[in-house]
């Protein structure tokens, strides 16, 4: 049963610093464009807006509107290519989110984890801390380079590496469910859920090696809806819908 007897989000501490997870379909279109420019504005006005409010964002951005490995493998790809593939396409999204972001004004820059020097920068922490310290922000695209793995876990592993905050995964849902929402009527949205529920009861809020990393380094998740307007900068502020997933005891 979802916890009923605790706090809403205005108790939790003011994050400073922290990555937002972005799934490739947030980029996509009504009419099933795969990268639709009205959505990716969006998306960036509301990472300009996290911005202008003092935030240090670091993004990761997925490439589930354009290519995901594992379904690729289930029709006859060989799983290491297909996931290369599917790491391509994160690299075309965070190229993408980089041009909006660009029109917002918003100062920013892409690392791959994957190098490719002609299209963007390779993945190096302190260079990306130094980004960070001039009021950019940095998109890390490609997960954490290796197939069998998902940007789920990349943006587990970036913010632990980055040392954020928090991890914010901006879905199409406005948190944590004890049931799919979509099929369940009388399913109860979390306020606040632990690792270990999310990881025993099997929710869905990330992939469990990305819920494993952030529980094992401490850095909780907030599950949110990046669908409605202005939604991140009053999640950031405490007051919007989300669920915050946590270790036990805090
Ligand atoms: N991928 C990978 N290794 C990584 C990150 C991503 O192999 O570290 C591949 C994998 O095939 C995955 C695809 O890239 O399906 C797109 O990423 P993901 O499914 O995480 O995107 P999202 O669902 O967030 O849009």
């Amino acid at each position: 049963m979802p916890d009923r007897t605790s706090t809403t989000l205005m108790s939790s501490p003011r994050f400073r610093r922290i990555l937002l997870k972005l799934s490739g379909e947030v980029l996509m279109g009504p009419g099933g464009l795969t990268i639709d420019p009205a959505m990716t504005a969006r998306v960036a006005g509301e990472v300009a807006a996290a911005k202008q409010a003092g935030y240090e964002l670091c993004l990761v951005v997925g490439g589930g509107n354009i290519f995901r490995g594992l379904s690729a493998a289930a029709k006859g790809f060989e799983r290491g290519t297909a996931d290369y593939m599917g790491m391509l396409a994160t690299v075309m999204n965070a190229l993408a989110v980089q041009n909006a972001l660009e029109q917002a004004g918003v100062p920013n820059r892409v690392q791959s984890a994957i190098p490719m020097d002609r299209v963007c920068e390779p993945f190096i922490q302190r260079r990306a801390e130094r980004h960070l310290e001039k009021g950019r922000v940095v998109i890390f695209a490609a997960g954490v380079g290796s197939p069998y793995f998902t940007t789920d876990t990349g943006a587990a592993l970036r913010a632990a590496e980055m040392r954020c905050d928090a991890l914010f995964k901006g879905t199409s849902v406005d948190g944590v469910y004890d049931a799919d929402p979509k099929l369940v009527p009388t399913a109860t949205r979390y306020e606040r859920v632990s690792f270990g529920r999310v990881l025993s009861d099997n929710l869905r809020v990330m992939d469990a090696s990305a819920v494993a990393l952030c529980r094992d380094n401490d850095i909780p998740i907030v599950v949110f809806n990046i669908r409605e307007q202005g939604n991140l900068a009053q999640v950031l502020d405490g007051v919007g819908t989300a669920t915050i997933v946590r270790n036990e005891g805090e």
